[in-house]
């Protein structure tokens, strides 16, 4: 059970986020939800979340790529909640387009958001964890952590970038009870997939049934989709009493798609 620790997700108001951050309630953590959406949505999943699992839920719904909104989430959510012990790294954009024309303005908002927000929320989070003398980081990478592929510059850098940075805080952590690890999915049914798929069929010039079966999953083994609750399990697992000697790994869920 988490009961009596404080948890971080950010981009949970959709996706893997929202999955992790109810897995992580279920266990009797009291959570921070961040991101984007309809105020009337997100306080409707505040609110039930809170009910189902009689814990705190907090909403902040600071922009993930502003260093001092970051800063200042975790910050109030110390003072809310009284600490924080798990910190789960989520929110993330996807861009897909061929190098040359890939604008450079979408460049800089993925490394923000998928790179840079992980570094100022573990930098803001890791003094505190380590005084307690324990804490969970878990980044939400992704397959392309490991492997590449065409008309993602962006993402795939960033998603490297983010294995680079779990180790370093794995190593900086562990002499104090603090794990950092990644994990790192293939393809999940989430509405960013939803939305790569129209992006992907614009840029192989193919239709959405081809894009799922011929780009999506070409490459996966199982020939399915994960499901979110999947990565919120593992997510829970690293959080939980087990996973103290597993630190600074890249855990793929993948199907088999980096065994090829
Ligand atoms: P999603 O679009 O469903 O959710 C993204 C979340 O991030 C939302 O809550 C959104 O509001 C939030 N967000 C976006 N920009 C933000 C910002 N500037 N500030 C704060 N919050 C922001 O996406 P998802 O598929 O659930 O993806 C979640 C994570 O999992 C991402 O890091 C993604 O790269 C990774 N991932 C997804 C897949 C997949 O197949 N879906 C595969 C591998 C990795």
């Amino acid at each position: 059970s988490l009961a009596g620790k404080v948890a971080l997700v950010t981009g949970s108001t959709s996706g893997i986020g929202l999955a992790v951050l109810e897995k992580l309630a279920a266990e009797g953590a009291d959570v921070v939800m961040n991101g984007f959406g309809d105020p009337g949505s997100i306080e409707a999943i505040r609110s039930g979340l809170e009910q189902r699992y009689s814990v705190r839920v907090r909403y902040d719904g600071a922009d993930m790529s502003k260093p001092e909104e970051i800063e200042a989430m975790v910050e109030a959510a110390r003072r809310a909640l009284g600490a924080l012990d798990i910190l789960v790294n989520n929110a993330g954009i996807q861009h897909v387009e061929p190098i040359e024309r890939f604008p450079v303005e979408k460049w800089n908002a993925i490394l923000a958001i998928n790179l840079s927000a992980a570094f100022h929320t573990i930098r803001a989070s890791l003094a505190g964890m380590k005084a307690r003398g324990w804490g969970r980081i878990v980044n939400i990478a992704s397959a392309h952590a490991l492997i590449g592929s065409p008309f993602k510059s962006a993402y795939v850098a960033a998603k490297h970038g983010v294995l680079g940075l779990t180790k370093v805080a794995a190593l900086e952590g562990a002499e104090h009870g603090v794990t950092a690890n990644a994990i790192c999915p293939g393809y999940v049914w989430t509405p960013l997939v939803e939305k790569q798929i129209e992006e992907q069929a614009a840029a192989h010039k193919i239709g959405k049934d081809q894009v799922v079966r011929e780009v999506l999953l070409k490459n996966t083994p199982t020939r399915t989709f994960a499901e979110a609750g999947e990565i919120g399990a593992l997510a829970a697992f690293l959080c939980g009493p087990h996973s103290g000697a597993i630190t600074g790994t890249a855990l793929p869920v993948d199907g088999g798609w980096t065994a090829h």
